[in-house]
């Protein structure tokens, strides 16, 4: 339920009411935006009086939201959600951020190139994968506490923010001061487990879609992680299952604007999980620009010949150099800029 208070409601009625409305036993949030003040109400709404909200004098109208997601609809939040990675690295602002690296943290020598690379050419994240959730148990599984630590020795040489994936609840302390944005993958999109121990953190969470989740079920998972506490939230579309073989997964490039209408949290597209090729990671980046995404997820490589994982769709450095060249063009085109 969402009550839409009058245009000049004050700040101090808006907390009466919300403490008036929490001893009917939900939870009130108040969110301030730029035109409109509005409280979401969170948990069983049955025993609210909406008779009674309604006869509040600055109450302009109550909506009952028939979603399952509250925190993460955009009705209970109607301006864009932005969520700082690191002091001016903000995703779901005009600039588009770029997180890009490796699929996994090989060793210092190639974690430390690689972030000086995308560095230069305009990412403002670092990727890497450290534990490593692969489809076969005798592939490489990474370098787990090493990789982190190395993640964290390349983001003291270069000052850029580390994304990662974690796998596993128990290694949340470990990785609280080792990365700045929390990855958490396709696989493990419905580890709700993960989901509520991640939560109760106050890190970024770049959260994936799963490959075979509905749009619903994704942000559900998203509310998972705020129903915690925690509304650094920012959803990423991989690429999905399909009949198709061609590419590694299809890019649903309609997640976009359809997250976009549904959420008010950022939304970011990795397209080299999603074509899984190094030669179509550039037209599905510049697609995702261009239909709106706040941010992008590249793989790039030393060496992609060689990478322990993921090595087909890794760029090298010469093909990011042109692909964020173009994307720049993209950007500008669509009012945003890399
Ligand atoms: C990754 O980012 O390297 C990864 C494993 O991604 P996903 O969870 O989308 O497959
Ligand atoms: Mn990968």
């Amino acid at each position: 339920m969402i009550i839409i208070m009058k245009h000049g409601a004050t700040r101090e009625h808006v907390e009466e009411l919300s403490r008036h409305i929490e001893r009917w036993g939900v939870k009130a949030n108040p969110i301030y935006g730029e035109g409109t003040t509005v409280i979401g109400l969170v948990g069983d709404t049955g025993a609210v009086d909406k008779d009674a909200l309604m006869r509040d004098p600055q109450v302009e109208n109550i909506l009952k939201v028939q979603e399952p997601f509250k925190l993460a609809n955009r009705k209970f939040h109607p301006d864009n959600t932005e969520v700082e990675i690191a002091p001016g690295v903000v995703v779901g602002g005009k600039k588009l951020v770029v997180m890009a690296g490796p699929c996994s943290v090989e060793s210092e020598e190639q974690i430390i190139d690689v972030a000086r690379h995308v560095q230069a050419e305009g990412a403002t994240v670092l990727r890497g994968g450290a534990w490593k959730p692969r489809s076969s148990p005798y592939s490489f599984q990474g370098l787990k506490a090493e990789g982190l630590e190395l993640l964290h020795k390349a983001h003291n040489e270069t000052g850029l923010p580390v994304v990662t994936e974690i796998t596993n609840p128990a290694h949340i302390d470990l990785f609280m001061d080792k990365c700045d944005c929390f990855q958490v993958g396709a696989r493990n999109m419905q580890n709700f487990e993960l989901l509520k121990e991640l939560g109760a953190t106050d890190k970024p969470i770049l959260l994936k879609r799963g490959f075979a989740n509905t749009m619903e079920e994704f942000l559900m998972s998203a509310e998972y992680i705020m129903a915690g506490g925690n509304e650094n939230v920012i959803l990423c579309e991989r690429g999905i299952r399909t009949y198709e073989t061609y590419t590694r997964n299809t890019l649903d490039i309609s997640a976009v604007p359809v997250l976009k209408r549904m959420s008010h949290l950022p939304v970011v597209v990795d397209p080299s999980h999603a074509g899984g090729i190094y030669w179509m990671v550039e037209p599905l980046a510049k697609a995702a620009v261009a239909a709106g995404a706040d941010g992008l997820m590249i793989e790039v490589h030393n060496d992609p010949a060689h990478a322990l994982s993921d090595g087909a769709q890794s760029l090298t450095y010469d093909s990011f150099h042109e692909t964020m060249t173009s994307l720049r063009a993209v950007a500008l085109a669509v009012g945003r800029e890399i």
